[in-house]
């Protein structure tokens, strides 16, 4: 947790629990935690009742308040992450079984995951190479410790993992053979449908990724090799993979925060995600500081605020105004009706919460126009 002690607001931190919502400093990073809330409960509640862990993705948030939030509300068995250096982070803030969901093979970063244990995680890895495998065991051996390893599937993604079964019963027997580490299942995240509009456009990647995941658990299961996990999915496609009757894991992220790039695909039913099935929990919040020009009001939240690689932000709750365009430090936000005043704060959806959330130090969460809470963004630029 933060220690507040000798933090000047809108120098270290851009607000402190008790505030007042309108005297925070911006940008920054705003919760709304009745909605974040919202959010968690009913995914734990999807989770639960289709008989699926949820191991939520802690790369999208990097925060340790937030991954525990998702234990007690969600009931979430542990989190994933992307790097050994995040992993750590959330090992050494308590979370007790760490997934890294990805291939560790730089020797140094291998000598770290494998002393992850003794910060008293669980501690499991992706494995996609055979040579890998060794390099993995010397290190838990020298260690002391056990590394469990998923053989990570491409089952459309197109980036780590193998393609073939005989690739995964292979590397499923190294790795059980090999001292220091244990054989714990599958991951396959099928990553390149999650942001497909059409539901039936999802669902038709996921049936082929279903299938594929399929034979290599019935295939190994014929050679007595039990999973332990078979895990993916994400905020587009859960509701596949929990209906598969293969998959037992999955590992959602966005769900919690939601973004505008995420908001705009569509459930069965042909509405947008954010209109129902999710709620925006996290924004930027930004203040007017030029309205110069009749039609245009400038903002405090630029590219140094955001991420937006998958678009533009939405201004939430408003369709009179529109965020058209930034700059390093600037927005630009067309107000043709001007019906906007300098110092005035409005809330941006971003485009694409992950990277995002990456370049902030601190979540304010508010509540009834209050500051509740202030989080770290515990592993900020932890990108090792
Ligand atoms: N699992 C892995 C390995 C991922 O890389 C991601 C996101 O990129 C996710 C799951 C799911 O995340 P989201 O729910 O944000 O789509
Ligand atoms: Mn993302």
């Amino acid at each position: 947790h933060a220690d507040f002690e000798g933090l000047e607001v809108g120098y270290d931190i851009p607000a402190l629990p008790g505030m007042d919502e309108a005297d925070i400093q911006t940008p920054c990073l705003v919760l709304d935690l009745d909605a974040l809330e919202r959010n968690i409960k009913k995914m734990g509640d999807y989770a639960r009742a289709h008989g699926m862990r949820h191991r939520v993705h802690g790369k999208m948030h990097k925060s340790v308040d937030v991954a525990k939030l998702q234990e007690q509300l969600g009931g979430s068995v542990g989190v994933c992450c992307q790097k050994v250096s995040e992993a750590e982070v959330f090992a050494r803030g308590g979370i007790k079984d760490v997934l890294v969901s990805n291939q560790v093979r730089d020797l140094a970063k291998i000598d770290r995951l494998a002393r992850m244990p003794k910060l008293g995680a669980r501690t499991i890895c992706c494995v996609d190479m055979m040579d890998n495998v060794a390099d993995l065991s010397a290190a838990a051996v020298r260690h002391g410790t056990q590394i469990e390893c998923l053989v990570e599937i491409d089952c459309g993604a197109g980036r780590c993992g193998v393609k073939t079964t005989p690739e995964v019963v292979a590397l499923a027997k190294a790795i059980e053979a090999a001292e220091g580490l244990k054989f714990a299942g599958i991951q396959a995240y099928q990553g390149a449908m999650q942001h497909m509009d059409s539901y039936d456009d999802r669902k038709a990647k996921i049936d082929l990724a279903v299938a594929q995941v399929k034979d290599a658990v019935d295939t190994l299961k014929a050679e007595g090799i039990a999973c332990d996990i078979v895990g993916g999915g994400g905020t587009g496609s859960y509701y596949f993979e929990s209906n598969s009757g293969v998959y037992n894991e999955l590992q959602c992220g966005s769900y919690a925060f939601m973004d505008a790039d995420y908001g705009r695909i569509l459930d069965k039913d042909g509405r947008r995600i954010d209109q129902g099935e999710w709620e925006n929990a996290l924004f930027i919040l930004t203040s007017v500081m030029s309205h110069a020009k009749a039609d245009k009001a400038i903002v405090d939240a630029g590219l140094k605020a955001q991420s937006v690689d998958s678009g533009l932000p939405v201004i939430f709750g408003r369709t009179d105004v529109k965020y058209v365009k930034c700059s390093d430090e600037h927005g630009v936000v067309e107000d043709l009706g001007g019906v906007l005043k300098v110092n005035d704060k409005l809330r941006l959806v971003p485009g694409h919460c992950d990277p995002t959330c990456n370049v902030h130090d601190w979540y304010v969460g508010v509540r009834n126009g209050k500051v509740e809470v202030v989080w770290p963004v515990s592993a900020r630029g932890k990108a090792y």
